[in-house]
């Protein structure tokens, strides 16, 4: 009984800080002590991927400071607008779309789209033009999607992404691993989510049995950009994952005035082991129309990792990689 009020507690906290992300521009800079007029590029406050940031990150930036590098990851700006450059599919999302909701780019993975939505709306997003009306998988087309995974043997991990899939409730989750559970050549589950970092509150107790339960040895991979981004809650949210079996992995984005630094990355490398995590995966900006003010030049990233495996022991040197639409695998920046 007491166990049962406990976990009813916490299903209302997470979905409480969830709703209760900021969305207003004025409210965000409120909260940090900030003049619209203190912002180097002025914020757009009517961008077509509008701004949303739980209260848990907003608390992690530096009240006063406009250059604040979490700040910068969620702050959508009038320079969005003016991007020639970008491109809308970059990645060939669009082209490797096996069927709604089914990613299939590699060999022996396929991705699903759980859900399209976030609880963090990041500006550098290479999905923020994927279009998850068309993409994202809806009951109807959960089916659908099953079936060929059963269909196809080559499959051996299937991996939960979006959007967010921990955006979805954990019975949803647990109904959809149920369903996997019954395709036989399956032998990893991943999942892909950012809400361990920025909605630590997220990670409940029916979210760590959900994870204990899982009939495959699993993989969670995070994502965080920025060693301040890893605070005493995200560090027991993934202390808890990692009590769970799983192995939790981190993917960075190296953006421009967030982590372009060897300091930023030596120490996001170090805190991450600390919290229990091991770096995987650097990429290089996915350069989508309206990310260009993140773009780090190719020879400033190669210098930056040289720099890490001078400094840091090999297994904490994320594979700095950049998405080719069309290759076998994402390929290593040499
Ligand atoms: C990045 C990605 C994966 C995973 O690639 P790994 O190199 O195994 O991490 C799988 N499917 C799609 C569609 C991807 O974009
Ligand atoms: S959480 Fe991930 S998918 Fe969602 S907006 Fe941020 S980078 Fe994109």
């Amino acid at each position: 009984m007491i166990q049962s009020r406990v976990e009813a507690r916490d299903v209302a906290d997470w979905k409480t800080a969830l709703r209760q992300g900021v969305r207003d521009l004025r409210e965000l800079l409120d909260r940090l002590g900030l003049e619209p007029e203190a912002l180097l590029d002025p914020a757009d406050p009517r961008s077509e991927f509008p701004l949303r940031v739980p209260l848990a990150f907003v608390a992690r930036m530096r009240r006063g400071d406009p250059h604040d590098p979490l700040l910068r990851q969620v702050l959508a700006t009038m320079a969005e607008r003016d991007d020639p450059d970008g491109a809308l599919d970059v990645v060939g999302d669009g082209a490797a779309m096996a069927l709604p909701g089914v990613l299939r780019k590699y060999a022996g993975r396929a991705l699903l789209i759980a859900t399209g939505s976030c609880a963090i709306h990041c500006r550098y997003c290479f999905r923020r033009h994927f279009d998850y009306a068309e993409g994202q998988l809806s009951a109807t087309r959960l089916d659908a999607a099953l079936a060929a995974l059963h269909a196809d043997r080559s499959i051996s991990e299937v991996i939960l992404s979006g959007g967010d899939p921990l955006v979805l409730d954990t019975p949803k989750l647990e109904r959809l691993t149920e369903r996997l559970a019954s395709i036989a050549h399956l032998r990893r589950l991943r999942i892909h989510t950012r809400l361990p970092i920025v909605l630590p509150e997220r990670v409940d107790a029916a979210l760590a049995r959900w994870l204990r339960a899982l009939p495959w040895p699993s993989v969670m991979v995070v994502h965080a950009n920025h060693p301040r981004e890893l605070d005493a809650a995200v560090a027991t949210a993934l202390r808890t994952v990692a009590a769970s079996g799983v192995t939790v992995l981190n993917q960075a984005v190296l953006l421009a005035g967030v982590n372009d630094r060897l300091e930023v990355l030596t120490e996001l490398s170090e805190r991450l082991f600390e919290v229990g995590v091991l770096p995987y995966y650097l990429h290089q900006l996915d350069r989508v129309r309206g990310t260009g003010r993140f773009a780090v030049p190719d020879a400033q990233a190669r210098t930056l990792h040289a720099g890490l495996r001078a400094c840091l022991p090999g297994y904490l040197v994320p594979r700095l990689v950049r998405e080719v639409a069309g290759a076998p695998s994402k390929l290593p920046l040499l």
